[in-house]
C-alpha cells in the first residue's frame, strides 16, 4: 500500500531545474533509500514532501490525502506535514534547549499531546535511543553521533507515519556513524516507513527495501538494493556506484 505518492514533480531555482519530473511511491512499513550526485535534487525532494520547498507542478499525496495536486495546495498543509518527521544532516538541534527539552518542545508548543504524556514519551524515546543519561546535557555536551540520535528521538515524538533522513551520518566522523545506524536499523526492523538520502552503500543494501538512484533532477533508476547496487542497468548508475564504491 501506497504511503507517499510523488507524481511528475517540479521545481525550480530561477533558470535551475532542480526536479524534472520526479514520480516515486513509498509503501507503507518500506525503507527507501535515495542515492545520487551531489546537487542531484536529493535534498530538495525530502525538503518538498514536508513542504521546506514549495514545488512547481505535479502531486504529492499522503495516503488518502493531497498536499499539493497538481501544482495546488492544500488548504490544511500543516495537519498533512505534521505526519511526517525528518532528520538533517546538521542536526538542528536547539542549542539554548537540553536534549530532553529538545524532544518536548514541538508537542508542547502544538497541544498536540496531552502533557502528562509528553514527558513519559521523551523518557522512553531517550531510552530507545540510548540517550537517558544525557537527558538534561545541551547539544554542545553530546559527540555528533549522541546529537544525531536525539534529532531521530525528537523526530519520533510525535509518533510520525513515516521518517526522512537527508544524510543523517554525512556530517559525522566515521566512527559515529555505526550509532546512527543501528538506531535506523532498529527502527526499520520496528517497520518504521522511511526515506533514507544516503552514501552508505552497505546501509542501502542491507537496510533498504528499494533503492532510487538520482542524478540531474531525476530518477534514472530504482529497483532491489541488490540490483541497483550490484548490476545497474543505466550507465549514469555505474559511473556513480564505480566513483563512489
Ligand atoms: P542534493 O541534495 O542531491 O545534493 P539539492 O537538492 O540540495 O541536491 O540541490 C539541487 C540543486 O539545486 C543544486 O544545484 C543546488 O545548488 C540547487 N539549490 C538547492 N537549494 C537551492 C536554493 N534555495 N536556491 C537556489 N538553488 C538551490
Ligand atoms: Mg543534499
Amino acid at each position: 500500500m501506497s504511503l507517499v505518492s510523488i507524481k511528475q514533480v517540479k521545481k525550480s531555482f530561477g533558470p535551475l531545474d532542480v526536479l524534472k519530473n520526479v514520480s516515486f511511491d513509498v509503501n507503507k512499513n518500506e525503507v527507501v533509500a535515495i542515492i545520487g550526485p551531489s546537487g542531484s535534487g536529493k535534498s530538495t525532494l525530502l525538503r518538498s514532501l514536508i513542504y521546506l520547498e514549495e514545488i512547481d507542478g505535479g502531486s504529492i499525496l499522503f495516503g488518502d490525502v493531497a498536499l499539493v495536486e497538481d501544482g495546488k495546495y492544500a488548504a490544511n498543509i500543516k495537519n498533512i506535514t505534521n505526519r511526517m518527521g525528518m532528520v538533517f544532516q546538521q542536526f538542528n538541534l536547539f542549542p539554548h534547549l537540553n536534549v530532553k527539552e529538545n524532544l518536548e518542545i514541538a508537542p508542547k508548543m502544538t497541544n498536540r499531546m496531552p502533557v502528562a504524556e509528553i514527558g513519559k514519551k521523551s523518557e522512553e524515546l531517550l531510552e530507545k535511543v540510548g540517550l537517558t543519561q544525557w537527558a538534561n546535557s545541551y547539544p554542545n555536551q553530546l559527540s555528533g553521533g549522541q546529537k544525531q540520535r536525539v534529532a531521530i528521538a525528537r523526530a519520533l515524538m510525535m509518533n510520525p507515519e513515516i521518517l526522512l533522513f537527508d544524510e543523517p551520518t554525512s556530517a559525522l566522523d566515521p566512527e559515529l556513524t555505526g550509532e546512527v545506524l543501528k538506531v535506523m536499523r532498529d527502527l526499520a526492523k520496528e517497520d518504521m516507513t522511511m526515506v533514507v538520502v544516503t552514501h552508505e552503500m552497505g546501509f542501502a543494501k542491507e537496510v533498504a527495501d528499494r533503492v532510487v538512484f538520482m542524478d540531474q533532477g531525476e530518477i534514472v533508476e530504482e529497483g532491489d538494493p541488490a540490483e541497483v547496487l550490484v548490476n545497474p542497468k543505466q550507465e549514469r548508475t555505474k559511473a556513480f556506484l564505480k566513483r563512489t564504491l
